[in-house]
């Protein structure tokens, strides 16, 4: 089951439950509206009923929370399978604070690739890429091809930063490393705040360059597309 934003139902029946909601469907892969047929009571928590793509009339379930005077809970509309497209990654904040003109690249790139136009969206993320790399490279490497400015990025950035200050936190006299004399001490802030320091840790050393390898295995084995004309039958 995949949750659906409220913001995605654009009419609902006389008891409140969603009639029409806008999905990119996982079929057709547009945007394009749902129709829900009359939802349907399972138990005293959940509503249900199916729904079908007006474009294509790929079919979806569609199961609501409701509380005890069966209205919708919040947040608590979900469908199966899961709509079509790519969400935004986890992070992407971030990437605003960097830059409101690369977020938006970015934004403009899901888009693309959430309406199926391939081309156009490699086109953009190879712009995000080079604005990427022109923010983050000093001046005189900006005026490099794509290639080697992602060359030059490891060099000129310096990635240790985000790994600075951790083993002053863990010393004994630091944020964390003073609370481990009396772990009966330690509140649920401090095993929250010591929980994601080690998760973001692992993300940077392990998981990023795991995924990262796999990504480039996958590329290196993935089917050639043939070249119209290319001559092979
Ligand atoms: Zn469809």
């Amino acid at each position: 089951m995949h949750q659906i934003p409220d913001s995605s139902v654009q009419s609902r029946f006389a008891n409140g439950y969603a009639r029409s909601i806008e999905l990119i469907c996982p079929r057709c892969h547009e945007k394009a509206m749902f129709e829900a047929r009359p939802w349907q009571e399972h138990g005293r928590q959940v509503v249900a009923t199916e729904m079908s793509c007006t474009r294509c009339e790929a079919e979806g379930l569609l199961v609501q929370i409701v509380d005890e005077f069966g209205n919708g809970k919040p947040s608590s509309l979900f469908t199966w399978p899961a709509p079509g497209g790519r969400e935004s990654m986890t992070g992407a904040q971030h990437l605003h604070a960097l830059s409101g003109p690369l977020a938006r690249s970015y934004e403009s790139a899901l888009k693309l690739y959430n309406h199926a136009e391939w081309g156009a969206m490699a086109l953009t993320v190879r712009h995000l890429l080079e604005g990427l790399a022109a923010r983050l490279l000093p001046a005189e490497k900006r005026e490099l091809p794509l290639a080697r400015q992602l060359e030059a990025l490891p060099r000129e950035l310096d990635l240790a930063r985000p790994l600075q200050d951790i083993s002053q936190l863990m010393a004994p006299d630091g944020a964390f490393g003073r609370h481990f004399d009396d772990e009966s001490a330690i509140d649920k802030v401090t095993a929250e705040h010591l929980l994601e320091l080690a998760e973001q840790l692992i993300q940077y050393l392990v998981v990023t360059p795991g995924e990262m390898a796999d990504l480039k295995s996958r590329i290196a084995t993935a089917p050639v597309p043939l070249r119209r004309g290319s001559g092979v039958a």
